[in-house]
């Protein structure tokens, strides 16, 4: 059944060259026991590894079965070692971290027989060679001639047709190898057995035939048989290592050091712990930020003035600040400055109102509308009444005189007004978001204001003395004092009077305005203080008050006599000046007779929703003429844009870093993987003996660098982890910042695939190493 017709291998080493086998031809029967004796050094395990096709022949030819295999291809060889042979070597070559029961069948999981018929075939080689009581023992559990027999039991498992055995008993006792010897020769009842030895007294005993070598030729066959010409009757069945099974081996190798295993995996893992730190510090800080935007940020409002600037044009330069060129010429150019030609004058009006009214309250529940009304305030000063202000304007040493007050409380300078609540369901007050309340209550009404007083409770004197509090820089007053104080608000109608002329003057009875029952009762309800810094510009400190109290004053006067003749003259109806048309707008806004407010605040109800209306107002603008175009100014915008580009070059800075200690690992795991390489050379041979392919071998090795990478992967992102919770303890007491460091889970998980990925890349290169090993010299190697 297998012919060798003249075979020749031959050993080049430096300028020597050993004739390992210098034609050899020799036919064997299909059931017969051959020793080959011969001296040390004659080529026999040569020649039983070319026979097993476990390594090539240089010329001649081996004929299996009437095929010829000079046109093997490697496939073909791996397929033959896998179905046709069973190798028994000196040395055992069991698979130490494998047990038993996984070593005799590694042959069939090669090949692809299914579990039980694997797991029958096995456990009946094992009770064949007599180890039946010993199946779930580890191979360093046995004795030699036990392990020998377990050697046996592998190369019998497949039922191979030839039994190839390398001094299958130089390594045991005498009495261990009569019983090994007897086991093969019965073996020899049903296969052909090919034995090396160099015991001719084994040989005489036990085998049929005897062949005698000598520094690789056959010096003397006994029993030479012819072989007849056959036709083809070759079969073969290709082997494949299923990923599976290469990632148990490799598991079952790693488990058997696992000390080693485990530094390995901690000291790769430390490019991802590194970068998983990074991350979670960085989105932490980007929810932080992301956090106080909307809480915070988005607290500043959309504001829409009379004037605003256009951010498209080019504002920065002033004139003067451009480069100079000094010209010669004698004349002098009129030029308006940048910042001028940027501003833009907003025409707001009823449309636009209507515009602003139609946000939806879900994006922004809180509007806020300024208007430049002036308030006819009287107040009881120390039991006398008087005009009085809210204005946070100074004013001249005799505010007691009628006009002047009547004037200054036009002009509104220095007051705040706070948007009124549209939605009151959403639980969103802007007052109560953003300022604590020292004492008296929130306002009810819009007839309730209230006083703000900023981060130290310092307030604006002038607003004080405005009101008729007699005080001094640096005095301190009572809560109590201010709290509850009330003043009266008059209408036109009683507060100015026409005379014949037709011109208006302020009436100068006050106790009687004051008494007047038309009167409206304005009280400061209470004494506001900002919450934070964020929110320190937002009302000026002084007097704030609703703008549901500026609509209802407008309300109240807007067809009072004085605004109906201001309406109808285009002279001041108090000091007959004349006025342009401008000027007439403004003075008809101060007396209430309009409700074009003179700029519009909106505050959005998150970050998210500012976006959405920042759109919307946009959309007003569309095909519009630029004088017609109503520009905003977002300030929260600005800001934000800036921290959290911010933020992102930092992380990728970061992550460049820590990719760096990731690289290291990879190298490192290309080192310990061509470590394991070479420890594991003989398991190498083993497989290859076994049937095991090129890619079989590379698979074993990438699957135990999967694993490494999986688990040095979970190990870095299960200690970043743990580092984020001593990291938000030390960042709480140094920054008073709570949970900065979050590990996102789409990152850890992110971080794990890379790990596996590039230590599979670094492990790659050795694991094809092994594939090439030859394995003729796997097995040869100690
Ligand atoms: P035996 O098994 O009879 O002791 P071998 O078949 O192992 O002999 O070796 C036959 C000859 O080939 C020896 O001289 C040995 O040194 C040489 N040889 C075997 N393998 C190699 C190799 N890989 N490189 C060089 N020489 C080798
Ligand atoms: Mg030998």
């Amino acid at each position: 059944m297998l012919e060798l017709k003249d075979i020749k291998k031959y050993y080049h080493v430096g300028d020597t060259t050993t004739k390992a086998l210098d034609g050899v031809s020799v036919s064997f029967r299909r059931q017969e026991f051959v020793a080959i004796l011969g001296a040390s050094g004659s080529g026999k395990t040569t020649m039983l590894n070319v026979i097993g096709g476990l390594d090539n022949y240089d010329s001649g030819d081996m004929i299996i079965d009437g095929k010829s295999t000079k046109t093997f291809k490697e496939s073909d060889w791996d397929a033959y070692r896998n179905n046709s042979i069973g190798f028994v070597f000196q040395s055992y070559n069991l698979i130490s971290h494998l047990g038993i029961i996984d070593n005799v069948e590694l042959g069939m999981t090669l090949s692809g027989v299914a579990k039980e018929e694997k797991r029958q075939k096995a456990e009946e080689a094992l009770t064949r060679v007599g180890l039946a009581d010993h199946m779930h023992k580890k191979p360093n559990q046995l004795s030699g001639g036990q392990m020998q027999r377990v050697a046996i039991a592998r190369a019998l498992a497949n039922d191979p047709d030839i039994l190839l055995c390398d001094e299958p008993t130089g390594a045991l006792d005498t009495e261990t190898s009569v019983q090994i010897m007897n086991l093969i020769q019965e073996l020899s009842q049903e296969k052909l057995v090919i034995m090396v030895t160099h015991n001719p007294n084994l040989a005489n005993q036990y085998a049929d035939r005897i062949i005698e070598f000598s520094d690789g030729r056959i010096l003397n066959d006994s029993h030479p048989h012819k072989e007849s010409e056959k036709s083809d009757q070759f079969i073969l069945k290709r082997t494949k290592m299923r990923f599976v099974t290469a990632l148990k081996l490799s598991f079952n190798n790693l488990k058997t050091k696992k000390g080693r295993t485990f530094l390995t995996a901690f000291a790769s893992s430390i490019g991802i712990i590194s970068i998983g730190i990074v991350l979670s510090l960085s989105s932490g800080f980007q929810a932080q930020i992301d956090r106080t935007q909307t809480e915070t940020m988005a607290k500043f409002p959309i504001t829409i003035s009379q004037v605003a600037t256009d951010a498209t044009a080019n504002s920065d330069r002033a004139l003067g600040s451009e480069k100079g060129t000094f010209p010669k010429s004698q004349t002098v150019t009129a030029k308006i400055s940048d910042q001028d030609r940027a501003q833009h004058t907003n025409k707001i009006d009823q449309n636009y109102i209507d515009y602003i009214e139609n946000i939806d309250p879900k994006l922004s529940n809180n509007i806020g509308y300024t208007r430049l009304v002036g308030m006819n305030l009287l107040g009881n000063v120390g039991g006398e009444v008087k005009p009085v202000t809210f204005s946070a304007a100074a004013s001249s040493e005799d505010s007691g005189a009628a006009m002047s007050s009547a004037v200054s409380s036009m002009t509104g300078v220095g007051v705040s007004t706070f948007p009124t609540q549209l939605d009151n369901k959403s639980g969103e007050n802007f007052l109560q978001d953003n300022y604590r309340l020292l004492d008296g209550s929130y306002p009810k009404n819009a007839t309730d204001v209230v006083l703000i007083v900023d981060a130290n409770n310092n307030t604006n004197i002038n607003s004080l003395k405005n009101l008729g509090f007699d005080v001094k820089d640096g005095e301190k007053i009572d809560f109590s004092q201010i709290v509850g104080t009330s003043f009266k608000l008059i209408h036109n109608n009683d507060y100015y009077t026409e005379l014949p002329t037709g011109n208006f003057i302020p009436n100068n009875d006050y106790q009687a305005m004051y008494d007047n029952a038309n009167d409206d009762t304005l009280t400061i309800s209470g004494i506001l203080r900002v919450k934070s810094d964020s929110t320190m510009n937002l009302l000026a400190p002084g007097i704030a008050y609703s703008d549901q109290l500026t609509s209802q004053i407008v309300e109240e006067n807007q067809n009072s006599a004085i605004v109906e003749a201001q309406k109808n003259s285009d002279t001041s109806v108090m000091t007959n000046q004349a006025l342009t048309s401008e000027q007439k707008d403004a003075v008809l806004a101060q007396l209430g007779g309009s409700s074009i407010p003179s700029s519009i605040m909106i505050y959005p109800n998150n970050f998210k929703n500012k976006e959405e209306i920042l759109t919307y107002l946009d959309n007003y603008n569309d095909g519009k003429k630029k004088a017609d175009k109503i520009l905003y100014t977002d300030l929260a915008g600005t800001m934000t844009e800036l921290t959290g580009g911010l933020m992102d070059a930092i992380t990728y800075v970061l992550v460049a870093f820590a990719g760096i200690s990731l690289v290291t690992s990879m190298i490192m795991i290309g080192i310990i993987t061509y470590t394991s390489v070479i420890e594991r050379t003989k398991e190498i041979g083993v497989l290859k003996a076994l049937g095991a392919r090129k890619k079989d071998i590379t698979r074993v090795f990438d699957a135990e660098t999967c694993i490494l990478g999986v688990g040095s992967g979970i190990l870095g992102v299960l200690i970043a982890w743990g580092a984020t919770f001593p990291i938000n303890i030390l960042l709480y007491n140094l920054t008073d910042l709570k949970d900065v460091a979050q590990l996102n889970p789409v990152h850890a998980i992110i971080l794990i695939v890379v790990s596996t990925v590039l230590t599979m890349l670094g492990g790659h290169i050795p694991a094809k190493m092994a594939a090439k090993k030859d394995a003729a010299i796997a097995l040869r190697a100690e």
